[in-house]
């Protein structure tokens, strides 16, 4: 999802006209910022800021890769013993690895049905389930 920094947004309020569904809101005159839960990611916003301010999803990958460490550094003190602890990492890198195979075979699917898109998106879910 893309996503407005701050330090570059001037308040212009073009992207707030341009979204379809009325995701961004602005903080006063200062800076815009999406609603992640109404965003659809139509990319209006980005293709429309004079400023460039309103960034890829990509750039936020160290992050998200930084707060899932978190959750394992928090999650680990519930372990105290050492191969209670290397257990749990096991078993953390089974459910980042689910994540990953869930993540591949969702892209795998989506680039198949390139052709026809929702036809496509449709069978696949029917086969799946
Ligand atoms: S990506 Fe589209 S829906 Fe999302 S905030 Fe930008 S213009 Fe709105
Ligand atoms: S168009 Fe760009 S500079 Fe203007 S409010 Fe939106 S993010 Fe900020």
């Amino acid at each position: 999802m893309p996503w407005i920094k701050q330090e570059m947004c001037t308040g212009c309020g073009i992207c707030v006209a341009e979204c379809p569904v009325d995701a961004i809101s602005q903080e006063g005159n200062d800076y815009a910022v999406i609603n992640e839960s109404e965003c659809i990611r139509c990319g209006q916003c980005h293709d429309a800021c004079p400023q460039e301010a309103v960034r890829h999803d990509g750039e936020r990958v160290p992050q998200e890769v930084a707060a899932n460490l978190q959750w394992v550094r928090k999650l680990l003190e519930h372990f105290q013993e050492p191969e209670k602890q290397v257990a749990f990492m096991q078993r953390m890198m089974r459910f980042f690895n689910k994540q990953k195979k869930v993540n591949e075979q969702t892209i795998d699917a989506i680039k198949a049905a390139q052709n026809d898109p929702v036809g496509s998106i449709d069978a696949a879910i029917r086969d799946l389930n």
